[in-house]
């Protein structure tokens, strides 16, 4: 762990061991920090905490600089060690560190353009200034679905903003988080500003973070189970919480779509990362008039899929991440199979040629999906296309929205009139039209209703690690 500017193992000197989902082989093992271990790292960041917000924004945005030119740097390093630890293909793995490192660069432009106000008052007598200050100590959890990114996204505009952080990874990634903390420390980031607690159980670290009056913010990025648990607590306290949650995605195929160009977005967005995103199409609905040529496309572009370690080239699709999520799809396609479900393709787990050591599951589709089905309602998390064929337009606004669920969403169209519609008829925090890949470190990554509260990037990704005190001056 990273407590205080040094390297450091559990207090309780317990370790835990990280496996490549690949193989099932073990890597590595890891400090199994707990509720003693996170109140030092705290401590560490509430000291911390004046030093740094008393930098300059200027001499802030330096040690950002500094901590991207050395990510980049490190690039392939960075994603060896994600593909080994995560799974997926080392491609992904270059993408997703480029795509972290944005937000070090983002935010290390956003930390100069912390903007308060002047307000005029009805007085004479009167001025009010309106001054943006950091929160505090920030608590951070992230996934291990994209266990780089999620850390930048956090750590940068917290860094930005002034606050200092103590941050605790998944279970299954922390070699990764590890890697990313040792950048900050060669970017020379002041000891106790960036703190790292691995865990193995999450339970007394989250405890320790949301019991302690130093932390005044947790951001957490995971499951909207978790997140509600988190907002419940952290309501103790009042204290400010970002939570970027699940999402149920629909990606709508509408008439006037090309059945090729959208199979290819949905198959290329459907079968990243394994399905293993937040922002995976969870609802395929595609127009009855389209459906024949769609389920072409989408069937040729699967079978040219090739499942396997994700070290070895020429591999698209790596392993779920463990059991529990194996379990998960094959629950789902099971249940949609009993209840009338047809399998265009894949629907079973992948055992041949050494595939039996990690959680290969054959990239699937499924059509005429409906909505008593499991995966029709359940968040999927894996490389399962469900296809849901409609003839209504109106109606499939209504079957999209109808979730509790409102992260991204995708509509194919080219009819400027409908995609207007839909953009705004859409009850989620994202919508891409025509576009699969409708996030970057400059735009604002959320969701509605029950994927979260806040956003990450952009202005407002540095908003959330900030307080607003309004002065008022009688000169
Ligand atoms: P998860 O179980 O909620 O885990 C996420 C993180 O929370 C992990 O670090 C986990 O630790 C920790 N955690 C679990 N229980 C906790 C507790 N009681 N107190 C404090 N921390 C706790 O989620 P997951 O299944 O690993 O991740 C997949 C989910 O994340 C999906 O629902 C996905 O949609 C969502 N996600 C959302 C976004 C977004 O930006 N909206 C991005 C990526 C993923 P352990 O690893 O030890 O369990
Ligand atoms: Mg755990």
């Amino acid at each position: 762990m990273y407590i205080n500017g040094k390297w450091a193992n559990a207090a309780s000197g317990k370790i835990f061991e990280v496996f490549n989902p690949a193989t099932g082989q073990r890597i590595d093992s890891v400090p199994d920090g707990d509720a003693q271990d996170t109140e030092m790292a705290i401590g560490a960041a509430a000291d911390a905490f004046s030093g740094w917000s008393g930098l300059t924004a200027y001499q802030r945005s330096e040690y950002l600089y500094v901590a991207h030119r050395i990510m980049m740097d490190n690039m392939d390093h960075l994603a060896h060690v994600m593909t080994e630890e995560q799974g997926k293909p080392i491609r992904a793995a270059r993408n997703e560190v480029k795509y972290g490192a944005d937000f070090l660069l983002w935010f290390a432009e956003e930390a100069k353009r912390i903007y308060g106000r002047t307000i005029l008052s009805s007085r004479a007598d009167q001025r009010f200034v309106v001054l943006k200050q950091p929160v505090g100590v920030v608590g951070a959890v992230t996934p291990w679905n994209y266990p780089v990114s999620m850390i930048t996204r956090k750590v940068a505009p917290a860094l930005a903003a002034g606050c200092t952080i103590v941050l605790k990874p998944a279970e299954a990634t922390p070699l990764c988080a590890m890697e990313m903390f040792k950048i900050f420390e060669q970017a020379c980031i002041p000891s106790g500003v960036v703190n790292l607690v691995t865990a193995l159980s999450p339970e007394p670290v989250g405890a320790a973070m949301l019991m302690d009056k130093r932390v005044r913010k947790i951001t957490f990025t995971g499951s909207t189970d978790v997140g509600k648990m988190i907002a419940r607590k952290a309501a103790d306290q009042l204290k400010r919480i970002s939570l970027e949650l699940g999402g149920h995605a629909p990606f709508i195929v509408c008439e006037d779509a090309d059945p090729v160009h959208a199979a290819k977005g949905a198959m290329m967005v459907k079968f990243l990362n394994t399905g293993q995103a937040c922002i995976s199409p969870n609802r395929i609905f595609v127009h009855q008039r389209l459906l024949d040529d769609f389920l072409n496309e989408a069937h040729k572009r699967v079978s040219g899929m090739t499942v396997g370690n994700g070290m070895d080239p020429g591999v698209s699709i790596g392993p779920l991440i463990g059991p529990a999520a194996l379990d998960k799809v094959v629950r789902q396609v099971e249940d949609a199979v009993s209840l009338g479900a047809e399998v265009i393709c894949g629907g079973r787990r992948m055992v041949a040629n050494g595939l039996d050591k990690g959680c290969f599951f054959a990239p699937t589709i499924l059509n005429r999906v409906t909505p008593d089905m499991r995966i029709y309602r359940e968040e999927t998390f894996g490389p399962v296309a469900a296809v849901i064929p409609y003839d209504n337009e109106t109606d499939v606004l209504d079957m999209a929205n109808d979730t509790n669920y409102g992260l991204a969403s995708y509509v194919y169209t080219r009819d400027i009139s409908r995609a207007m519609r839909y953009f705004e008829g859409l009850h989620f925090g994202i919508v891409g039209i025509n576009d699969i890949n409708p996030t970057a470190a400059a735009a604002p990554f959320g969701g509605m209703k029950e994927s979260g509260l806040g956003r990450e990037g952009a202005q407002e990704g540095i908003s959330e690690y900030l307080e607003t005190k309004l002065g008022g001056f009688s000169i």
